[in-house]
């Protein structure tokens, strides 16, 4: 297929690339420049516009937050005004329900198609195209984009035919997997203080009754207090939890654990840790333990290292 992609960042610059690999026709676009080339020397084309990026039957956007879709779908220039009639957007950036569905009206204004397909994985999945695709919008774009969707992830689901619903499956997903990040943080810093083996507490989990990924990625992170470089970045993290209670207060859900997590990245945020990955949360337990490393050092996240607390 003839597309466009625009957002190169930690999870783009590898769906991009897998795009290419699967013989599609890409032209990338990033608002800074520099982080297309690996992608013009495996094949890609370069966008100088969005506007260049937009001349195929699909256009990806993989962008930070609903602030950055916004400005390269609706501003000058922008996707809304040069995407063809029948042509589909394909949201994958995690954005909130409502902007959703904005979009998905604003497209249907244009005779665009548009449709919402959030992803579950990091960028190690991203690489191996083995990211978990949650779809939702026309089955016929839906249908019409398989290709591309299936060139980046292992499974491709599709949960509707409104958009904002893969949005908010996407962020009860990441509620859980922040839950589950929160919940391993406390009971890490507990068996770490006593002296049990960490690493050893986590593979147990991991390998009996917690067999899912969330809990053996994270919970190696957290023994380990290994957050840099972030692969998920903790203000990315917030997002998501700050989303979701709005998707929640619009629907009038109590959510106390959704507040809990608020709070326990608006400090981490507070403290120095835009640059630590969002794992990090779970370190703030271990941290007001007092607890030591494996190696007998005092248990830090490495932002707190200047004593901010
Ligand atoms: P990232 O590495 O921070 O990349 C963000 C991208 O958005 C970059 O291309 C950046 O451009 C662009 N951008 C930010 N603000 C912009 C603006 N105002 N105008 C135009 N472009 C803008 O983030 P990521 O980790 O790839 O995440 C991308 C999306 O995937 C996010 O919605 C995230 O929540 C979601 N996600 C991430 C993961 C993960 O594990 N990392 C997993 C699943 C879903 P520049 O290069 O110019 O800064």
């Amino acid at each position: 297929m003839k597309t466009g992609f625009i957002g190169l960042g930690r999870m783009g610059s590898a769906m991009a690339a897998n795009l290419v690999r699967a013989g599609h026709d890409v032209t990338v676009f990033n608002r800074s420049p520099d982080k297309s080339r690996a992608l013009l020397d495996l094949g890609a084309h370069a966008a100088t516009h969005i506007a260049d990026a937009c001349q195929g039957e699909a256009v990806v956007t993989m962008l930070a937050d609903d602030r950055a879709v916004a400005e390269v779908t609706l501003g000058d220039g922008g996707i809304l005004h040069n995407l063809p009639r029948g042509a589909v957007h394909i949201s994958m950036s995690t954005i909130s329900v409502e902007f959703s569905k904005t979009l998905a009206q604003m497209h249907a204004e244009h005779g665009q198609r548009f449709i919402a397909a959030p992803v579950f994985g990091r960028p190690e999945m991203a690489v191996a195209g083995k990211l978990f695709i949650v779809s939702a919008g026309d089955p016929a774009a839906i249908n019409a984009c398989k290709p591309l969707l299936e060139a980046m992830g292992q499974r491709i689901f599709s949960i509707g035919t409104e958009p904002p619903a893969a949005n908010l499956v996407k962020l009860s997903g990441n509620f859980l997997t922040a839950s589950a990040i929160e919940a391993l943080g406390e009971a890490i810093a507990l068996v770490g203080k006593s002296g049990i083996d960490k690493d050893a507490f986590v593979a147990l989990l991991a390998s009996s009754i917690f067999p899912a990924p969330a809990y053996a990625t994270y919970g190696e992170l957290i023994a380990k207090g290994r957050y840099q470089p972030a692969r998920f970045a903790a203000p990315l993290g917030f997002k998501v939890i700050r989303l979701m209670v709005a998707a929640a207060a619009d629907l009038h859900v109590p959510m106390p654990l959704g507040s809990l997590l608020h709070d326990r990245f608006q400090r981490l945020l507070n403290q120095g840790g835009e640059d630590l990955d969002w794992a990090a949360i779970g370190g703030l337990a271990a941290y007001d333990a007092g607890g030591r490393q494996t190696d007998g050092s005092p248990q830090r996240l490495p932002a707190l290292e200047h004593g901010a607390l």
